[in-house]
């Protein structure tokens, strides 16, 4: 054990975690591994007291949260400096995960839930990481000139379906950018989420299965599914959360 931050840790699992993010040819130093476990300390602790997470094992923290949010890494070319939204971030994933990953990023966290984002602002203060973090649900933010059509990346994992993904997250990019949703089983949100691309502006670029990265073994059946925005959002995207639910894809 190990401490960091005054909270103890288990060092094994994030010492594994630096080979397996290798595997994505993301290669970390030892003070980013010392960050996320640094973070997976806090949130453990934080967990305790506000329910933020289901994962609450160090090994399990490792590889589905960390690993998962890393796998990005290896779905599209990164510059290292994109601006990049995570809608939906939860516990802080993938959007601060990736902010370890990827210093130079310039990451936006859109947390609908107080207490999470709460939560997103005390981890990232005590990493030192320069993240923004919006308490609002994303429908609104992007209604914000600053963050419509004004990022690179945008990512969500376990928001909802495809079609609902592409519906909340191509309004915030700029064309020719990425949104990236980690997914389970896709086929049978693909019609749907065709149709919604169709109108919203964007097409799938890429599947790629966790399989495929090597990673078959630690994240079993996990898929990322790249949506490029090819063309300007219509204005009237994303509707309201009431118009989503009445109307899905
Ligand atoms: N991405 C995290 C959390 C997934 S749970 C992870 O994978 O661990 C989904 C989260 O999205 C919840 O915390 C919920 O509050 C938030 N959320 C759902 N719809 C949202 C919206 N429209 N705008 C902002 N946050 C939203």
């Amino acid at each position: 054990m190990t401490r960091i931050g005054g909270v103890s840790i288990a060092t094994a699992p994030f010492a594994a975690l630096g080979g397996q993010a290798a595997k994505l040819g993301l290669h970390l130093t030892d003070a980013q591994i010392g960050q996320c476990g640094a973070y997976a300390a806090a949130l453990i602790e934080t967990n305790r007291s506000v329910n933020l997470t289901a994962i609450t094992d160090p090994d399990a923290i490792a590889l589905k949260h960390f690993l998962d949010s890393f796998t990005a890494y290896a779905a599209r070319s990164w510059t290292g400096h994109e601006r990049l939204v995570d809608v939906g971030s939860g516990a802080g994933f993938p959007g601060l995960a990736l902010a370890i990953a990827l210093p130079g990023l310039a990451v936006t966290c859109v947390e609908a839930t107080g207490k999470k984002a709460r939560a997103i602002e005390s981890f990232a203060g005590l990493l030192g990481i320069e993240a923004q973090v919006l308490h609002a649900r994303a429908e609104e933010v992007v209604r914000d000139q600053r963050q419509r059509a004004r990022h690179d990346v945008a990512t969500a994992r376990a928001l909802g379906s495809l079609a609902h993904c592409a519906e909340l997250l191509l309004p915030f990019l700029k064309v020719g950018g990425d949104a990236i949703a980690w997914k389970g089983r896709i086929d049978a949100e693909l019609p749907a989420a065709e149709r919604a691309l169709a109108a919203i502006g964007g097409e799938i670029a890429a599947v790629v299965p966790t399989a495929s990265l090597g990673l078959g073994a630690e994240l079993p059946g996990r898929h990322l599914v790249v949506l490029r925005k090819t063309r300007a959002t219509p204005d009237r995207y994303p509707r309201t959360p009431a118009d989503m639910k009445r109307r899905p894809w």
